[in-house]
């Protein structure tokens, strides 16, 4: 089943009243989604019983959790104490994405500051293996994230470089991202089957079609992504209908989470619109 969610709560859910994540599990499964990336950015600071009874109410409202680790994550660092404070987050993710239940972990790779992007993927790599083999539970999918600025470790190689080398791990293709970092080289089905086919080559046709996904339209300039837009931005794209025979072509099966600018949940649902009024044309 592909599965549509937000990342994070907009601010019209907070209009409605309500105060706490566990009660939008109710309300995406009210809206017609079914998945939910929750938002630790900024670093784990979540609770041990506000996420479990996140999980639970996901599992009731079946909603697919995933989470997005703290951005501070540089799995390319050669510092000592960089390296130390990136596997606390990393491990502090994978406990708070136990305790909701959340079988997906989307992180950014990291910085290649000081080095060639060739060495710091290597890098990240070790970094990323030495992980999954300590914590031992193949329960919860770390997913390297597509970056949307060109300086930053991440681009659509690299991260199939980091799947493809391991089969612990799955992409996260960010496709706002994707977009921004290449000036807006997706325009047509024909540019995100590219896409699609450079994954079937790297990481196989059965991990590419469960892939992680985050879908908004970004506001780009020569450096790659600035700002996250929404639905309503007819300039940048990418625009997710363009998007939409390539999944059915491919019968990809992802999990899309919406990032787009406080649109979170309503611009996912009218992903979901368009994807199931695509399948009933005609
Ligand atoms: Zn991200």
């Amino acid at each position: 089943m592909i599965r549509f969610g937000p990342a994070g709560n907009e601010t019209s859910f907070y209009d409605q009243g309500y105060k706490n994540t566990f009660e939008a599990m109710e309300w995406l499964n009210n809206m017609g989604l079914n998945a939910y990336e929750y938002q630790c950015g900024r670093g784990v600071n979540i609770k041990e019983e506000s996420a479990k009874k996140i999980g639970e109410y996901a599992d009731r409202f079946g909603i697919a959790m995933s989470l997005h680790a703290p951005y501070f994550i540089n799995m390319a660092t050669t510092e000592v104490d960089k390296i130390e404070s990136s596997l606390i987050h990393m491990r502090n993710s994978y406990t708070a994405a136990k305790q909701m239940k959340a079988s997906r972990v989307c992180v950014h790779p990291g910085s290649f500051k000081g080095d060639t992007r060739e060495n710091a993927i290597i890098r990240a790599h070790h970094f990323l293996k030495n992980f999954l083999d300590d914590i031992n539970d193949e329960s919860v999918i770390f997913c390297p994230e597509v970056m949307g600025k060109i300086n930053q470790l991440g681009n659509l190689e690299e991260i199939i470089y980091l799947c493809a080398h391991d089969e612990r791990i799955l992409p996260t293709v960010d496709f706002g991202h994707l977009n921004a970092r290449t000036h807006g080289s997706l325009r047509t089905a024909e540019d995100y089957e590219q896409v699609v086919l450079k994954m079937i080559d790297g990481i196989g046709m059965e991990r590419t079609r469960i892939m992680h996904m985050h879908f908004s339209q970004i506001e780009y300039t020569e450096g790659g992504e600035k700002k996250h837009l929404t639905f309503e931005d007819t300039q940048y794209g990418p625009f997710f209908k363009d998007f939409i025979p390539v999944l059915y072509k491919y019968d990809l099966k992802p999990v899309v989470i919406c990032e787009s600018d406080d649109r979170m949940a309503t611009d996912s649902l009218k992903s979901k619109t368009m994807y199931e009024q695509y399948r009933n044309r005609d």
